[in-house]
């Protein structure tokens, strides 16, 4: 079983004025077959905490440790952390242009499962993930989110997701931008996921709704670059009718 363990992260962005502290403690295990939801307010750095966990070059670590099952993740490439099992759904997916979605996801599972997938059963598998996801066929030959909407690039992280089963999977607001059917189609792509048992999931979001489809183990409140509450579902719940000012005042998110 995997298991991902942040103990005393701290994290700080190279910005305009020099470097900025925006993690300041964060501790969270994750195991696979959890699900944990971490919700905060804008700007409490939850997509930092995402990014670091990936590899970002734009988030320094100046403290604390990061392990997969033993293994210091700070210490690997973002392709080494992707091989072991670590996969980001972006909050805002980038366009890779000359890239075409076929390609890429071949290109993905080949680096990640070490061997190119048989072609055969390969393409079978895609374009069965592509039809429980409702992403249009002809989406294959596009490039990777090149005049994407959101809610098809939101998809296409869920696709990659599909795809790849990472032991650990940090969905970043994969639910911010979604209508309604969108948002039922992601979940459902992530509960496929889930219900596999093999991977662990940090579920990001500001917003109580996913929640309704994606039931967590744990619900933690992120604030001001750490996790300021933990608790079971029930927290969402109270999240949801009082909101996160008990976690803001003092303007401690900024
Ligand atoms: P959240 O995802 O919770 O909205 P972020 O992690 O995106 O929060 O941002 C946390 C804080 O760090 C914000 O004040 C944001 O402006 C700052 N920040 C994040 N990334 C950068 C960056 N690349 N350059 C400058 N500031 C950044
Ligand atoms: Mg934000
Ligand atoms: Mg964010």
């Amino acid at each position: 079983m995997a298991t991902l363990e942040i103990h005393d992260l701290h994290v700080s962005v190279d910005a305009e004025g020099g470097p900025r502290e925006i993690l300041r403690g964060v501790d969270l295990t994750v195991k696979q077959g959890e699900t944990h939801a971490i919700m905060g307010p804008n700007g409490s750095g939850k997509s930092t905490l995402a990014y670091s966990l990936a590899g970002h070059p734009k988030y320094t670590v100046t403290g604390g440790t990061v392990t997969l099952d033993g293994e210091d993740v700070l210490a690997m490439s973002v392709d080494e952390r992707a091989r072991a099992g670590v996969f980001l759904a972006m909050q805002y997916p980038v366009e890779v242009p000359g890239v075409s979605v076929s390609n890429f996801l071949r290109t993905s599972a080949t680096a990640i499962r070490g061997e190119a997938p048989k072609l055969r059963t390969w393409v079978k598998e895609v374009k069965e993930a592509m039809e429980r996801l409702q992403i249009d066929p002809s989406f294959a030959e596009r490039n990777v989110n090149e005049g994407f909407s959101g809610g098809e690039k939101k998809r296409h992280e869920i696709l990659q997701l599909e795809l790849l089963k990472p032991a650990i999977a940090i969905l970043d607001e994969t639910d911010s931008g979604l209508d309604v059917d969108a948002l039922r189609v992601v979940s459902e792509g992530v509960n496929r996921v889930r219900e596999s048992g093999q991977v662990g999931t940090l579920l990001i979001t500001h917003y109580t709704r996913i929640l309704r489809y994606i039931k967590p183990d744990h619900v933690h409140v992120f604030a001001a670059g750490r996790i300021a509450e933990s608790g079971g579902p029930e927290l969402a719940d109270k999240l949801e009718e009082e909101g996160y000012e008990a976690y803001v005042k003092g303007g401690a998110s900024e």
